[in-house]
């Protein structure tokens, strides 16, 4: 998913680390000739590629950042009360990152064009700041969602 450059920081052995808008790092290592980013070097260089994107795999993979907690959470929901804005394609906001947590049955977890991810009771399933989604209740099922922000 592609993100954008906000910020840097340096990792314990001195290498840069963009941080992205959706709260992952990123490294941005010069190591010709497999990485090429001379830019990232210089003060300059990283200050010129603040608002640049790269792509982030592990929004792709859902991984949750660390330092989020929850700022609020939805009701539960059954099967009956799913609101239907849930039931089509939605997203939570930049810097907002979705927890679903299933109490009992199970929910059907769809990005946007893939296939459902099947979430059980105990379960949890991330959902990534501006990502496209749906659920869908695959028979009785009863969850509830939390969002989640940098504390500050
Ligand atoms: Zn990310």
């Amino acid at each position: 998913m592609k993100r954008k450059i906000v910020g840097y920081h340096q990792d314990e052995k001195g290498d840069w680390v963009a941080d992205l808008d959706c709260f992952h790092g990123q490294h941005v290592r010069h190591e010709p000739p497999f990485f090429n980013r001379p830019w990232s070097d210089s003060e300059e260089g990283r200050s010129s590629k603040l608002g640049a994107i790269l792509n982030c795999v592990r929004c792709d993979a859902l991984e949750f950042p660390e330092g989020l907690s929850e700022y609020k959470r939805t009701p539960e929901f059954t099967q009956d009360t799913i609101p239907k804005g849930l039931l089509k394609n939605h997203t939570t906001k930049l810097g907002t990152w979705g927890k679903i947590h299933v109490m009992e049955g199970k929910l059907l977890y769809k990005l946007d064009g893939q296939k459902g991810i099947v979430v059980l009771p105990m379960q949890t399933a991330n959902i990534p700041p501006e990502m496209l989604h749906s659920v869908e209740a695959d028979g009785d099922v009863r969850f509830y969602v939390t969002f989640n922000k940098l504390q500050n």
